[in-house]
């Protein structure tokens, strides 16, 4: 991970220095604030700052005046209650600020998540570093095929060692002439401009700002088995963190929506024939062979 040694001195000098507040603490969460969380080769995840915790969420939810809080297991089962029934305006009264760095391919998938604050780091003001994302041999895969959005086998040997050389080559020789471009020796191109030689997987850096309620909409797609390794790997790493931040919360977001699945009208119709001893088949189920796979792959 690339932290310099100046920002590592400032999370050290911001972690040596603590100031009593009145304002809600995490106790789960003080232990991420500031320290940043190695991700991929070079990325990182770092809590910048937080607002609530579980109880604040059942604050919101009983629009208390006091702490809004009563016993554990009283505050756990309202959770559990919000989460099961969609009822999200109380999880928006927690927020969650997050440094991130990582590579501009993911970043492209990330942003689609509008419902967040988003500041990046600027090419056009500064220069990128010279950080590429390279993976690591065991996630180099060949097309998946059965799935068109996805990745098959492990590639071995000589084919594994041609591409991280190409990766790698092709990275080099962009930045070479990236430098080349910019430097005022050379051709003394604006950074704005020359920065459209840079490939997708070099590095960018980002704040990141969101409540409870959309992040666990982010984690639920991006933790997803189905989502690339390349974000999926930050989506686990802020899982981690969010279920020492709110444990009540996240242990409900697990069990309603990560471990849960949907079923349309016409999975639970042939579910309850299954249990009354019908067989049913594709043909008389009223599906498509793909809902009917994924059925199957629901009840297996
Ligand atoms: C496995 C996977 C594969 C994907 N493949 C593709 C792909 O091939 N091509 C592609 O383009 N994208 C793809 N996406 C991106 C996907 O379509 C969504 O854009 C992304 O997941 C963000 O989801 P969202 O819009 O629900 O999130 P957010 O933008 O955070 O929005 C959260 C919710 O807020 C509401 N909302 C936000 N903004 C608006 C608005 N302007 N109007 C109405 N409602 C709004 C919606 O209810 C939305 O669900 C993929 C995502 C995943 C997880």
């Amino acid at each position: 991970m690339s932290l310099s040694p100046e920002q590592q001195a400032e999370i050290d000098e911001l972690r040596a220095n603590p100031q009593p507040t009145l304002r809600v603490v995490a106790p789960g969460m003080e232990g991420h604030l500031y320290k940043a969380r190695p991700v991929l080769d070079h990325g990182f995840v770092r809590v910048v700052d937080y607002m609530g915790d579980d109880a604040a969420i059942c604050q919101a939810a009983r629009v208390s005046y006091g702490k809004g809080t009563k016993s554990v297991q009283n505050d756990e089962g309202l959770i559990r209650y919000l989460m099961r029934h969609w009822h999200s305006t109380p999880f928006e009264m927690c927020e969650l600020k997050l440094h991130v760095k990582l590579p501009v391919f993911v970043a492209r998938q990330w942003i689609r998540h509008r419902t967040a604050n988003v500041n990046e780091y600027s090419a056009r003001y500064s220069i990128l570093d010279r950080e590429f994302y390279i993976p690591a041999p065991e996630h180099i895969n060949a097309q998946s095929v059965v799935n068109n959005q996805g990745r098959g086998d492990v590639l071995e040997g000589e084919e594994a060692a041609r591409v991280l050389e190409i990766l790698k080559a092709d990275s080099a020789r962009c930045y070479d002439n990236y430098q080349t471009l910019i430097d005022a020796d050379g051709v003394g191109l604006a950074r704005e401009l020359a920065r459209m030689n840079l490939p997708a997987n070099i590095y960018t850096q980002w704040y990141w700002k969101v409540d409870l309620h959309n992040l666990f909409h982010f984690l639920r797609l991006r933790a997803d088995a189905h989502a690339q390794y390349e974000i999926r790997v930050y989506a686990e790493a802020i899982c981690e963190m969010v279920s020492d931040w709110v444990p009540a919360a996240y242990k409900a977001f697990e069990d309603y929506r990560m471990g849960s699945v949907t079923m349309s009208a016409q999975m639970v119709d042939c579910l309850r024939r299954m249990l009354k001893g019908e067989t049913v088949t594709q043909e008389n189920a009223g599906m498509s062979a793909r809902e009917w796979r994924e059925f199957q792959e629901v009840i297996a």
